[in-house]
């Protein structure tokens, strides 16, 4: 399975990927993650990236580029990939498609999560994660059962993104707007796109994936 998840900060493609990534067994790339990764060790990468990023722009087509081709060819995404924040471009989706041709391999769906802006601010200012296996919370909607323990790994230690401050988030969303938005007619021009409402529960978003893959596998 091949899958882009689409939607602006905040919409839930994090939180659904990696849902998805333990259901079907196939390799979540985030390419924000990546970065980060990249930020901490202190690479070349991560230094020209880091000043971007805090300030919510976007990372050059050229890095992220050659970041998704190196992790597409790595044994994990033999059986598919979850492609979460990226293409954020439309340079970087022709890049994709160039890639997957190149590689002979199709998407099976492209599929777009719509929440709206208060709701998206909202849900980034009250985000935080495990700092030891980066499992999501949020102060109001998903706080840990036990206070200050991560549910999965027992871990103490939680942060909060340098970039999901409020003055960023509203920098973060202009990009979208501005550079990734343009992406939706894109792909709805190619079929296979599908639009779930981000709005729902966690469970019910889940659930309209899970319908959109099973009636995809059913034409298969
Ligand atoms: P995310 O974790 O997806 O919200 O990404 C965090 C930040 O990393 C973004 O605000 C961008 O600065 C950068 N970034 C992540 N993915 C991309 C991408 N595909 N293209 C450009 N910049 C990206």
């Amino acid at each position: 399975m091949r899958l882009i998840l689409l939607g602006p900060p905040g919409a839930g493609k994090g939180t659904q990927s990696k849902i998805l990534e333990t259901e079907y067994g196939v390799a979540q790339i985030a390419t924000g993650d990546m970065l980060r990764a990249e930020v901490a060790a202190g690479s070349p990468v991560g230094m020209e990236a880091k000043a971007v990023m805090a300030a919510g722009g976007l990372v050059s087509d050229d890095i992220i580029i050659r970041m998704l081709k190196n992790r597409v060819s790595q044994p994990d995404c033999q059986k598919g990939f979850i492609l979460d924040g990226f293409p954020r471009t439309i340079p970087q989706a022709e890049a994709l498609d160039a890639l997957l041709h190149e590689m002979d391999m199709d998407l099976d769906a492209v599929i777009a999560l719509e929440v709206n802006e208060p709701v998206l601010v909202e849900r980034i200012s009250g985000r935080f994660s495990c700092k030891t296996c980066n499992a999501g919370y949020h102060e109001t909607f998903k706080r840990p059962k036990i206070d200050g323990t991560c549910d999965v790994c027992g871990g103490h230690e939680f942060i909060h993104r340098a970039d999901d401050k409020a003055e960023t988030v509203h920098a973060r969303l202009e990009a979208y707007n501005a550079q990734t938005a343009p992406i939706l007619p894109y792909y709805r021009a190619q079929g296979r796109f599908f639009t779930v409402d981000g709005m729902a529960e966690m469970d019910e978003v889940s659930s309209q994936i899970a319908a959109i893959l099973d009636r995809l596998h059913a034409l298969n």
